[in-house]
């Protein structure tokens, strides 16, 4: 039998519609999951309580979620088989890089990058190298939600903190 971990059942927290002029917001006390990290049936009610929103009220949103979720299921079977045929492994990397953007949080623009390589120039010759080597891993750092920037550390935007 799992255990249910979850905080206290009195705090609630507002969940808010992100689609444009949508006011809609429901109030739930925060989601449970088993020690091993499944959902609750709790859980499984709030996310339909969001899901049939975005389908009542928002159904242009709704069918591109769908789309997208028929994608995500054909990528998450994609990912168990080594693939030859060149136009599915294109289609695959479309697919995954696309949910890549889609989910990524942290940007570097130019502009960071111009201002992290012009402080290069301020150090003496023989250092920089290894700075430029630190400023590569953390930028890497940063796009790939390690370290510091972990995901786990740093809540995805949209997600407010209480
Ligand atoms: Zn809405």
């Amino acid at each position: 039998m799992s255990t249910i971990t979850q905080m206290p059942t009195a705090t609630k927290y507002a969940t808010k519609c992100r689609q444009k002029d949508c006011q809609w917001e429901i109030f739930a006390s925060p989601l449970e999951f088993t020690a091993d990290g499944q959902a609750t049936q709790k859980t499984m009610k709030f996310i339909q309580a969001l899901s049939q929103h975005i389908a009542t009220a928002h159904p242009q949103q709704f069918a591109a979620f769908m789309g997208t979720f028929q994608e995500s299921f054909g990528l998450l079977t994609l990912m168990h088989f080594l693939i030859e045929d060149p136009t599915l492994h294109r289609r695959f990397n479309f697919t995954r890089a696309g949910y890549f953007r889609m989910t990524q949080v942290a940007r570097i623009s130019d502009l960071d990058i111009q201002e992290k390589a012009g402080r290069l120039w301020d150090l003496p010759e023989d250092e920089r190298p290894a700075a430029l080597v630190a400023m590569l891993q953390d930028m890497r750092d940063v796009l790939t939600e390690r370290g510091k920037y972990s995901i786990l550390d740093n809540p995805v935007s949209g997600i407010v903190q209480p």
